[in-house]
């Protein structure tokens, strides 16, 4: 038997319920900011991650779908959005048509990376990217709308934490500065570290391992060595914050993985799910644009891992969603008569009424099951005398009162159901 790949999942008609329900929030939030979708291609040209992402990054050096398409061309299932909304941006010129775009979008990413509770090969994200604005304002308006979100869905055990990666000057300053400290122990550290030593120094402070944990408590910290504007910048995010009561947290060692970010980045993480605990991270990237081939123009956004957000939400038993149910189910008493109660199942769903019925001939008793199941208000018996002088029965499942209603008041029929 053919299965799913590992990593990837089934998002099963039992469970799209709570997906139509998050992604219900996460437009109408996105809205309310005036934030409008974008829909990109799920493949790219690979050159585009490597250059948008890093060619240093986990990401790219180790987690890229990446495939030689027949003509020979490098081609990568996108493992995030940023590096894809930018490419949009510069080819269609949007900042012509507006000087700050505000674009959301919402779908699945690509990774091959270890599979485990939280962690998927293919997942699904939403995030938001303000393009054209260096605005502290918008920093902290990410923030707010990724909590916005989260508190939306009634999720409680959450930790905002942010921080500033300053300027690139201000960071390779302190690179320098870092590797110095970390020369030190250069026996001591991980052979992973030791590799990040030169490639991304920064990385360190992600390493999982005890000797290098231990080593980088110690370590100095970037944000004691930004200069005046970096500090006010992230001065204004953390004031803003205050403001809108976001409750976070400086973590000085929050680097991220990606190359790009400048001033501030942010992490939400969720205490209720294991260990893959993040539900949502990004942060400014005032580089990406002109990296990417397009004008010197600054870049803020932030993505939200949709299977992680919805394990919190049941971990939390945060939202309820409505009982499922159906207006009406057409019970067929005389087998020869399916195709009057099709008819009349059309016409009521062609009025916007919910309406199911039979298609396996099955004895009364089992359609009345059905009813049941799929928690019908009302039933239609369709058959016997009734339908013989044109007539129909309408139980209402909750009173069990029945009526009959002649088709030729069809309206009245209506009138009832949509009640
Ligand atoms: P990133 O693009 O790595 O900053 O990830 C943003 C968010 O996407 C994370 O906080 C996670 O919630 C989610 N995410 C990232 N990688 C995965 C994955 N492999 N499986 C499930 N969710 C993921």
């Amino acid at each position: 038997m053919i299965k799913a790949i590992t990593g990837t999942k089934d998002i099963l008609p039992s469970e799209i319920a709570k997906w139509y329900y998050l992604e219900t929030i996460v437009k109408e939030i996105f809205s309310k900011f005036n934030y409008k979708e974008i829909r990109t291609p799920i493949f790219e040209n690979t050159s585009l991650f490597a250059r948008g992402i890093g060619e240093a990054t986990d990401i790219v050096s180790k987690e890229m779908y990446t495939f030689l398409d027949r003509s020979g061309e490098s081609l990568t299932l996108r493992p995030e959005l940023t590096a894809s909304v930018v490419r949009a941006f510069i080819e269609h010129s949007l900042e012509k048509k507006q000087s700050l775009n505000k674009i959301f979008y919402i779908g699945p990413m690509f990774r091959q990376e270890r599979p485990q509770a939280g962690r998927f090969r293919q997942f699904h994200q939403f995030g938001a990217e303000a393009l054209g604005s260096s605005d502290p304002l918008l920093d902290a308006e990410m923030i707010i709308m990724a909590f916005d979100i989260l508190n939306k869905l009634g999720l409680k055990n959450l930790e905002v934490k942010i921080n500033s990666l300053g300027v690139p000057t201000e960071r390779e300053e302190y690179k320098k500065i870092l590797r110095d400290y970390l020369k030190q122990f250069l026996s001591k550290l991980s052979d992973e570290s030791k590799k990040r030593l030169e490639t991304n120094v920064l990385r360190i402070f992600d390493s999982k391992d005890e000797r290098d944990i231990e080593i980088m408590k110690n370590a100095p910290l970037l944000i004691d060595h930004l200069q005046k504007e970096s500090i006010e910048h992230f001065e204004i995010v953390k004031s803003v914050l205050t403001k809108a009561e976001v409750p976070f947290i400086v973590e000085p060692s929050l680097v991220r993985g990606l190359d790009y970010y400048t001033h501030t980045t942010f992490e939400i993480v969720s205490k209720s799910v294991g260990s893959q605990s993040a539900l949502c991270g990004g942060g400014r990237y005032n580089g990406l644009i002109k990296e990417l081939g397009g004008s010197d123009l600054p870049g803020v956004g932030f993505a939200a891992g949709m299977e992680r957000i919805l394990l919190a939400c049941e971990n939390e038993n945060s939202f309820s969603l409505p009982e499922e149910k159906i207006d009406l189910y057409i019970i067929t008493l005389d087998k020869t008569k399916y195709e009057i109660s099709f008819d009349l199942s059309l016409k009521l769903r062609r009025k916007g009424i919910t309406v199911e019925l039979d298609y396996l001939s099955r004895s009364v008793k089992a359609q009345m099951r059905e009813a049941n199941k799929l928690n019908a208000d009302y039933v239609l018996f369709v058959g016997g005398e009734e339908l013989a002088r044109n007539e129909v029965v309408l139980k209402n499942m909750k009173t069990s009162e029945q009526e009959i209603i002649s088709l030729n008041e069809f309206d009245l029929l209506i009138k009832k159901l949509g009640d």
